[in-house]
């Protein structure tokens, strides 16, 4: 094929388009690919060609088939994308590279998810719809000579048809293709149904012929009668949808009786129903069998009436009602309705295209059928919040946007996230903050003796996956250093009572011990003594009671066992916490009383506390007799608050009567009042009672002080 075909074939259609832009990528690419050979022996120019001529059948502009002409420079010769984009222009240039890309995709046979991703993917890579139809006029020619290549490809090719190629011209409605892709796809995979199909429709042929030309006879009368004016056909059904349909419904190609159909084309909507009518008013129709895809066209915009009418003869005729503009989408499907800015007219309103693409994609998409599925997902790839990317092995994995190689590795598996140590992206080391996108090939370097991962993955990995895989891992490490605290605090404790360590850590013995008590087992009793909520002496005393007189946990009045915790000393109970109340912040020295709380410990008030009294008054079995110890002195905070007339100074004083007994100072904070007045808070850090005694009275001698409390 030369290239004066081809333009011939354009300005067929569009005579102002850039013919000289086809000519120059004809004789770029024919340079380029020159003492290249197919594997029929043609010249390759040949495939290049034939590419553009099938575009050129769908009607598409002169980038297009330009680019079509151009589509194997870029992978089978020396031409590099910018000596591309200098010579024919960004667009041509953008379209190339997108089908060489999708060239380099490597298809497997795999699960139907997997072929799924594939053609997800597919969609999302070509980025503009006139890459996915070079890619599949390129792959049509490819069929067509497919009987080149040996056994084993042609399978492997076929498959891949069948799997990504014919469903993508199906949801793009071209259908003339897709029934091209099938029965090829066919003949190469199972070439032995595909002969035995043929032998068998070829069997009836005359006589099946013999009442289709019968019908077609009667049929243009009808319409002549009717006052429509109508082109009438005989349609062939196509061997791969036989072949299915012999396996979906099970039944021999004898019982499959519209093998045959008749299709009739006329100029308007209106005429359509008026040749449904007059055929249906001859001809009775069979129940069940008419579709309006006019009044509801399917997902990939076809538009007809469909109708199964019982002929002459008695047998069934499968007839098709459809417009020349209805014809033209059936045929070449999206292509028909997309009209393509020209290189040549100076602009490219790339927002524009975007926006129609996606006009059409919502609008196909809003009848739903099977197909909705993968519509919806090209209306998603269209928004892309996905990357789709490859392992080395060439399965795919799809990532939320903006992953990293971080969540690749997560979702390869979980210990290939733990161990993972750096990251390969298309064979070059990359940081693991780095940003994945659509195509590229990822490889993760693990480390066996990688510590796990780091907080620092949280803000890199995207995808919920990763991050709660992380956020386990995380979880475990601190459990497990828990653990550890504890044990070593009950070993400890054991070492004080100069007990055997070795036989009292031994795991069934303190599994039995942590159910008596009611935990779940060994682990939950150390975790609990590393968390600090179980005191490792109360396990000591109950693993060996001989040596704690007095072992029980409960509240034994004038006991003898005694708990020290933060400088309190709390009668009658053993191993207990101790916490201040909030409400009164009692100090050292001064009167307390203990109350056991409910799983928290005791809760120490002061004597004068009100709600300390409210407490012990309801439950009085739960007061308990604490003091404050001897032996252990911490630092208490309190706040105090003073009020006084407001003059300069006054803060000053306070704070020099603080340092003056060196005592710590928490905070301080001043408000001075329309009235006058001055109001100073201080939290200060003491030792004990007398301590605050002693500061409250100097500060009660400061100027102008009216009044001094413990807040
Ligand atoms: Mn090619």
């Amino acid at each position: 094929m030369n290239v004066e075909e081809i333009v011939a074939k354009v300005s067929a259609y569009r005579p102002e388009t850039n013919l000289d832009l086809i000519r120059r990528a004809y004789s770029y690419a024919e340079t380029k690919h020159r003492n290249q050979l197919r594997d029929s022996g043609e010249p390759y120019m040949e495939h290049p060609a034939a590419t553009a001529f099938l575009l050129a059948d769908m009607q598409l502009g002169a980038t297009s088939i330009s680019a079509a002409l151009l589509h194997d420079v870029l992978e089978d010769t020396d031409t590099k994308l910018e000596d591309l984009r200098a010579e024919f222009g960004d667009e041509v240039a953008r379209l190339v590279d997108g089908v060489t890309k999708l060239s380099r995709m490597q298809f497997k046979d795999k699960r139907e998810q997997q072929v799924e991703s594939y053609r997800k993917m597919f969609v999302a890579m070509a980025n503009d719809v006139r890459v996915v139809l070079i890619k599949l006029a390129d792959r049509l020619h490819n069929m067509r000579t497919l009987k080149h290549t040996d056994r084993e490809k042609q399978v492997r090719v076929a498959q891949e048809t069948l799997d990504i190629y014919a469903p993508l011209a199906h949801r793009l409605g071209i259908w003339r293709w897709k029934w091209e892709f099938e029965d090829l796809a066919l003949l190469f995979k199972d070439p032995d149904t595909y002969y035995s199909l043929a032998v068998q429709v070829a069997k009836g042929r005359a006589e099946r012929e013999g009442i289709i030309e019968e019908a077609k006879k009667t049929l243009a009368a009808l319409m002549q009668e009717a006052g429509i004016t109508a082109e009438i056909s005989g349609r062939p059904k196509h061997f791969y949808s036989i072949y299915q349909k012999m396996i979906s419904q099970e039944r021999q190609l004898s019982e499959i009786w519209d093998l045959m159909g008749l299709r009739v084309i006329v100029d308007t909507v209106h005429e359509c129903y008026s040749a449904l009518g007059a055929i249906h008013t001859y001809w009775k129709p069979i129940p069940g069998k008419f579709k309006d895809y006019i009044a509801m066209p399917k997902t990939n915009m076809y538009q007809s009436l469909h109708t199964t009418v019982i002929g002459t003869g008695g047998e069934p005729l499968e007839i098709q009602i459809r417009t020349w503009d209805m014809h033209r989408t059936a045929e070449y499907g999206i292509a028909a309705h997309w009209k393509y800015k020209e290189h040549t007219t100076g602009r490219t309103d790339t927002f524009e295209e975007k926006m129609a693409w996606l006009r059409q994609m919502i609008e196909i998409q809003k009848e739903s059928n099977d197909s909705s599925e993968f519509m919806d997902t090209l209306k998603m790839d269209l928004s892309s919040d996905e990357v789709y990317v490859f392992t080395p092995q060439g399965d795919v994995k799809v990532l939320p946007q903006g992953a990293t190689p971080i969540d690749f590795a997560y979702h390869v598996h979980t210990n290939v996230g733990h161990k993972c140590a750096g990251a390969k992206v298309n064979s070059k080391l990359v940081p693991l903050s780095t940003e994945l996108r659509t195509g590229d090939i990822v490889e993760i370097l693990t480390n066996k003796a990688s510590q796990g991962p780091s907080r620092d993955w949280l803000k890199i990995a995207k995808s919920t996956r990763a991050r709660s895989k992380i956020r386990a891992f995380m979880k475990e490490q601190s459990r497990k250093e828990r653990l550890e605290l504890g044990k070593e605090m009950l070993e400890k404790e054991l070492r004080r009572y100069e007990l055997e360590v070795h036989s009292s850590m031994k795991e069934e013995r303190l599994d039995e011990e942590a159910k008596k008590s009611g935990y779940s087992g060994m682990d939950e009793l150390l975790l609990s003594i590393g968390y600090g909520k179980l005191s490792p002496t109360a396990v000591v005393s109950r693993l060996y009671p001989e040596k704690f007189p007095e072992p029980e946990l409960k509240l034994k009045k004038a006991s003898s066992v005694q708990a020290i915790s933060k400088g309190v000393v709390v009668s009658g109970l053993e191993g207990c916490l101790v916490r201040f109340a909030k409400c009164c912040s009692p100090v050292p020295e001064e009167p307390i009383v203990g109350f056991i709380t409910r799983g928290r410990g005791v809760s120490v008030h002061r004597a004068d506390c009100e709600e300390g009294k409210l407490i012990m008054a309801s439950e009085p079995e739960r007061q308990v007799s604490v003091s404050w110890s001897k032996a252990m002195r911490g630092l208490y905070q309190v706040s105090i608050e003073i009020i006084g007339k407001d003059r300069s100074g006054f803060l000053n004083d306070v704070t020099r009567i603080i340092a003056e007994m060196e005592v710590a100072l928490v905070s301080a904070s001043a408000k001075a009042y329309k009235s006058g007045t001055a109001k100073v808070h201080v939290r200060l850090e003491i030792r004990d009672i007398n301590y605050l005694n002693a500061i409250m009275t100097k500060m009660r001698k400061i100027q102008g002080v009216e009044e001094v409390t413990r807040i």
